[in-house]
């Protein structure tokens, strides 16, 4: 059987987790949490990031840090995983759910501005598939009506946009706020793991706050007080020093597990493409100011019959496709909260979208044969 994901190992977590082990240092924000930190705000120009224990956590962070409260609302897709919305339904916000782009399953950007009025607080674009959202469409919203953007960034490591005057910026760098994910599904991994970006220095003294349950335990250590307290809300956020230096054995890698599973990424895309034209299916559609990071190879089916004789098909063959993402709007929580628009283009997405295995040690050619004896 060709599993759907198997996490990568670098061959240096062990060491460094021994590394973590001996310090003496188990807890958080420690040398590795650091390192790990570091490496994101040189790479990508970040603003401070805090590594936390998910990318769930989080954007319960950045929904802590935009003050979010009963009766605000925020726009989101309807497309997405649920800690998107869920974030937010803790602090008592109303999701309005948009629809997704006809070309991509990430929001559409030109429906946004209808969905806001004088209670919306935030806007979350997700980047599906590593793939940005316009985003100079949406920070252009957020200055018109004064909303805060937090970039879902989960699936969007080593992914750019070219802004309209041409500048490559890395997705995560551009909202007020932006979240990671490095759950072993995701390109770089922990386990268990992710990382709240802020970018917007007016947040970034209390995220550091909240990120340390509400302490100013981090100025203590730093020597700026002479003693810590309770000065604010927060939470536990801080993955411990093994998770983080797990993760730094990935960092460290980063460009090669890139290259390899852009590789993949390719093979699939060619070796589909005439199969995929035959059968009236969609193959992912990348716009001109974005990169593909090859988080995912997904593929847009007709119908729902045609994707589940696909999928039944592949998975009698020993190759394990799957799809995902009930739009939230129609999900057993939200459907009775939500206002009743229907979202066509989201509710496609949902019926037709499936996934290939895609995991470093990937053998596409089988994938692939295994697809194009299949007959549409
Ligand atoms: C994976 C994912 C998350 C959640 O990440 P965790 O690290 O598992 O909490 C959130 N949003 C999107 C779009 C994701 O793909």
């Amino acid at each position: 059987m060709v599993p759907f994901n198997k996490p990568y190992l670098t061959g240096k977590e062990a060491h460094y987790l021994y590394q973590a082990a001996c310090s003496g240092h188990l807890s958080g924000n420690g040398y590795f949490t650091k390192k790990c930190q570091h490496f994101f705000e040189e790479r990508y120009g970040f603003g401070k990031s805090f590594l936390t224990t998910s990318c769930t956590a989080a954007l319960e962070m950045a929904a802590l840090l935009c003050e979010v409260r009963a009766g605000d609302e925020v726009i989101m897709p309807a497309y997405t995983f649920v800690s998107t919305a869920n974030a937010f339904v803790l602090r008592g916000a109303k999701i309005v759910f948009a629809d997704s782009h006809r070309d991509r399953p990430g929001i559409d950007e030109d429906a946004i501005e209808a969905l806001i009025n004088e209670r919306t607080k935030v806007i979350v674009p997700v980047h599906y598939a590593g793939v940005a959202c316009d985003m100079d469409k949406i920070m252009a919203l957020a200055r018109k009506y004064g909303l805060w953007v937090v970039e879902d960034a989960a699936q969007a490591v080593e992914s750019f946009y070219t802004d309209k005057n041409g500048i490559k910026r890395a997705l995560g760098s551009i909202g007020h706020l932006a979240a990671f994910s490095f759950h072993e599904t995701k390109n770089i991994t922990s386990g268990e793991g992710g990382m709240l970006v802020v970018n917007e220095k007016r947040l970034q003294a209390r995220a550091e706050i909240i990120w340390e349950k509400g302490t100013n335990r981090s100025a203590f250590f730093r020597g700026e007080v002479d003693k810590y307290g309770w000065i604010d809300v927060g939470s536990s956020f801080l993955p411990s020093e093994i998770s983080a230096a797990f993760l730094w054995a990935q960092l460290e890698n980063l460009d090669a597990i890139q290259q390899q599973r852009t590789r993949h990424w390719t093979a699939y895309c060619e070796g589909l493409q005439e199969w995929a034209n035959r059968s009236g299916i969609q193959l992912p559609l990348i716009p001109e100011f974005a990169t593909n990071n090859a988080h995912m190879f997904y593929m847009v089916c007709r119908s729902l019959q045609q994707r589940t004789e696909i999928l039944q098909t592949l998975n009698e063959n020993g190759v394990h496709a799957v799809f995902h993402y009930l739009g939230l709007h129609n999900s057993p929580y939200y459907r009775n909260k939500h206002d009743g628009r229907v979202l066509p283009e989201s509710d496609r997405y949902s019926d037709c979208l499936f996934r290939l295995p895609m995991f470093f040690e990937l053998d596409t050619k089988d994938v692939i044969a295994k697809l194009i004896a299949l007959s549409y």
